[in-house]
C-alpha cells in the first residue's frame, strides 16, 4: 500500500466558470489557470502521482504545453489514473478537502464524488470530498481564490 498527498490553491478570476471537482459551481467567477483551474482535482492528481512516486502534476502536463491549455481537469484527472494503473497500481480510496469561504460547496459534494469516481473508476464510496473555510482568516478567507488538499490510497 502507498499514501500520496497533493495540495494546490488558485485565485479567482473574473470571466471563467467556477470548477470544482469537476463540477460546475455557480458562483461570478471562476479560477485562474492554465487548465480549467480546478484546484480540488489537481490536488487529486498530485496525490495520485505522489502515491507512486510518478512525479507531480506540472511536469505531466506543463503550462508550456497548449494541449493543456483550458483543458478540463477531469481529462487530466483520466491520464493520471491511467499513469497510476500503467505502473502497477489500483486506486483504493480518495480523500480531498475543499478550503474556501465561498461558494457554498455542500449542494455540490455529491456530483463531485459521482465525477471524480467515475474518472478514477472506483466505486463512490471510496470517494471522499469534504469543504471547509479558515473563518475568514487568509487568502481563501478573504475569497481571493481557493486551495485543496487531498490523500490517496494506492494497491
Ligand atoms: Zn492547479
Amino acid at each position: 500500500m502507498r499514501i500520496g498527498h497533493g495540495f494546490d490553491a488558485h485565485r479567482f478570476a473574473e470571466g471563467r466558470p467556477l470548477m470544482l471537482g469537476g463540477a460546475e459551481v455557480p458562483y461570478p467567477r471562476g479560477l485562474a489557470g492554465h487548465s480549467d483551474g480546478d484546484a480540488l482535482l489537481h490536488a487529486i492528481i498530485d496525490a495520485l502521482l505522489g502515491a507512486g512516486a510518478l512525479g507531480d502534476i506540472g511536469a505531466m502536463f506543463p503550462s508550456s504545453d497548449d494541449r493543456w491549455k483550458d483543458a478540463p481537469s477531469l481529462d487530466l484527472l483520466a491520464r493520471a489514473r491511467t499513469r497510476v494503473r500503467e505502473a502497477g497500481y489500483r486506486i483504493a480510496n480518495v480523500d480531498a478537502t475543499l478550503i474556501a469561504q465561498e461558494p457554498r460547496i455542500a449542494p455540490h459534494v455529491m456530483e463531485m464524488r459521482r465525477r471524480i469516481a467515475e474518472v478514477l473508476q472506483i466505486d463512490i464510496t471510496d470517494v471522499s470530498v469534504k469543504a471547509t473555510t479558515t473563518d475568514a482568516m487568509g487568502f481563501t478567507g478573504r475569497s481571493e481564490g481557493v486551495a485543496a488538499s487531498a490523500v490517496v490510497l494506492l494497491e
